[in-house]
Parts: C-alpha cells; sequence; structure tokens
C-alpha cells in the first residue's frame, strides 16, 4: 500500500528544474512504476474529467509569428492531467516580499532585487496570459518562494550509493487539487535568494514559463526555456511563445467538472 501511495503521489506531483536533469533518477522512477502505473492510471482516469480543450486565451489568440521561427511542442511533456493549461484569468501569483521594503539594509536591498526581477518576468509573461498579484498564498494559482529548492537524495544505480546532490537555484513543481468538483493545479515556484541580479530575472522568466505550462525545454539556448542557464540570458523567444500558444491548444483535464458518481 506504502509503494501503491507513492506511486499515486508520484503521478500527482512534479517537479522541473534548471540543471537537474538527472537521466538516473528518471530512469529508477520509471522501473520501479511501470506495472503498477498502468493499472492506477486506468482507475484514476475513470475518476477524473475528460480530456477537453479549453478556448484559447485571447492574449495568445492574438500572437501572430510572421517568421515563423517554429516551436519546441515535442520536448513538452503531458501529464496524467493532460498539459498544465490555466482555463481562468487573470491567473493569480502571489510571491514573497519583505515586510519592510523601505528598509536600507543590504538583506532587504537583496530581497527588493529578488522581488524586482519576480515582477519583470510577471511582467514580461502578462503579454500572453493575464496574471494578478494576490496577497495570500492559499488563493494563488502560482506561488513563487524566496529559497533555495530542496535537494533530492538520489541513490546511483551501479553502486547503490547516494550521490552528493548538486545545489539547486530554481525549481517548479506542481500539485493537483479538487475543489467544486473541478480539478485544479497549483504551481510552486522555488528560487534562490543566492542569484546574482542578472540570474535572478532569467530564472523568474524560465521558472514561471514551466508555470504557465511549459513543463518541458527548449534546445536552442535563444530561447527562455533552454534547458542550461546561459552567459547572456535571452528574453522570451517567439518559439516560447508558439510553443506556448500550442500548449493551449491542447486537451487538459485542469478546470473541468469531475465526471458525476452514479
Ligand atoms: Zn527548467
Amino acid at each position: 500500500m506504502q509503494k501503491y501511495n507513492m506511486i499515486i503521489t508520484q503521478l500527482f506531483k512534479k517537479k522541473i528544474s534548471l540543471f537537474s536533469v538527472n537521466l538516473w533518477l528518471v530512469i529508477s522512477v520509471l522501473l520501479l512504476t511501470i506495472t503498477p502505473v498502468h493499472a492506477v492510471k486506468n482507475d484514476l482516469k475513470k475518476l477524473l474529467p475528460p480530456l477537453q480543450i479549453h478556448p484559447l486565451p485571447i492574449t495568445l489568440n492574438q500572437w501572430q509569428n510572421s517568421n515563423n521561427q517554429g516551436d519546441y511542442f515535442e520536448q513538452i511533456k503531458p501529464t496524467l492531467d493532460g498539459y498544465l493549461i490555466w482555463s481562468e484569468f487573470p491567473i493569480k501569483v502571489y510571491f514573497d516580499r519583505p515586510s519592510n521594503p523601505d528598509d536600507t539594509a543590504a538583506v532587504t536591498r537583496r530581497f527588493n532585487q529578488w522581488v524586482t526581477a519576480v515582477e519583470q518576468a510577471i511582467t514580461e509573461w502578462n503579454i500572453y496570459l493575464s496574471m494578478i498579484e494576490v496577497s495570500d498564498p492559499n488563493l494563488a494559482d502560482i506561488i513563487i518562494k524566496r529559497n533555495d529548492p530542496p535537494l533530492d537524495k538520489n541513490i546511483n544505480p551501479e553502486t547503490g550509493q547516494l550521490q552528493i546532490p548538486r545545489a539547486r537555484t530554481a525549481q517548479t513543481r506542481y500539485e493537483f487539487y479538487i475543489k467544486n468538483k473541478q480539478l485544479f493545479h497549483q504551481m510552486t515556484i522555488q528560487i534562490s535568494p543566492r542569484l546574482g541580479e542578472l540570474s535572478l530575472l532569467s530564472a523568474a522568466r524560465h521558472e514561471l514559463g514551466h508555470a504557465l505550462g511549459i513543463w518541458g525545454h527548449s534546445l536552442q539556448e535563444t530561447d527562455a526555456l533552454y534547458f542550461s542557464q546561459v552567459g547572456n540570458p535571452p528574453p522570451i523567444s517567439p518559439r516560447d511563445i508558439n510553443t506556448l500558444k500550442k500548449i493551449y491548444e491542447q486537451p487538459t483535464r485542469l478546470g473541468w467538472p469531475l465526471p458525476s458518481q452514479s
């Protein structure tokens, strides 16, 4: 039962992080779960809303890429619940703020820099999907925290030894929940306070891209969702938006009512 619960938890909670592609972990999780997951998935599917397509948000509908620069949609992974699509706008975003923003102490100045980067990233994406800041994290669709993402404990499958995890600077994870008999998701982003000003903005931009639904990485370093950090971080690219638009044209169980149980 413990294992069963673990599998369900894995199906419903996932995270993605910059610099954290750990194939061994992915492979071992797959091996561990391949057989029972199929049965669990089929049972769960009956309880979940059927996959359906939401109307394309006006902001994305307006987006036309005249040069046809393509996308990296093939890199995006749907979940058990389909694509991670928001269907109620504006999307409610909570992010940490210092309790005393006018304080001139270095700690507070650093905190304010972090806030500025997050606000900037929200402003940039807001053109394509509208967002609004909320002051209560309990009411938020996306929560952005100023702390270090947790370290994953990885076991090397060959040696059985615990590997020393790599420190991460940013991570996004999701959880599903049910409210008013409808299926929803909540995204939590963690961005390290240790990041420098430029990296803060690129991390916030990148992670917010994940939280808005780009659950995967680009293989081109000119895209904000490139899988690694680069020296000169790019702005949101036409390919990022082409990908986002394509995602929002896909079916999802999120935002739809649960089937009535007879
Ligand atoms: Zn990423």
